[in-house]
């Protein structure tokens, strides 16, 4: 009885915990900022380098062509 409830529980919880938390994490974590930082490119944010000043990056315009309204440095992409 004991046994059986424990392999069950721990079963269930193994494979449970370690996909969701492994994959969720490694993956989530890699490809998931790598994949934010390439879609917030469009609708994304330029920030000063001078003084951390973020504006809305606009499509068409690159960061680097945006000077910033606080400081007048170049901005890049966030
Ligand atoms: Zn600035």
């Amino acid at each position: 009885m004991f046994q059986r409830f424990i392999r069950l529980f721990g079963r269930g919880g193994g494979r449970g915990g370690g996909r969701g938390g492994g994959a969720g994490r490694g993956g989530g974590r890699g490809p998931g900022r790598m994949g934010g930082t390439e879609a917030a490119g469009p609708g994304g944010n330029c920030v000063c380098p001078g003084c951390g000043h973020k504006v809305p990056h606009q499509v068409g315009q690159p960061c680097y062509q945006i000077s910033c309204p606080k400081c007048g440095t170049t901005m890049t992409r966030e």
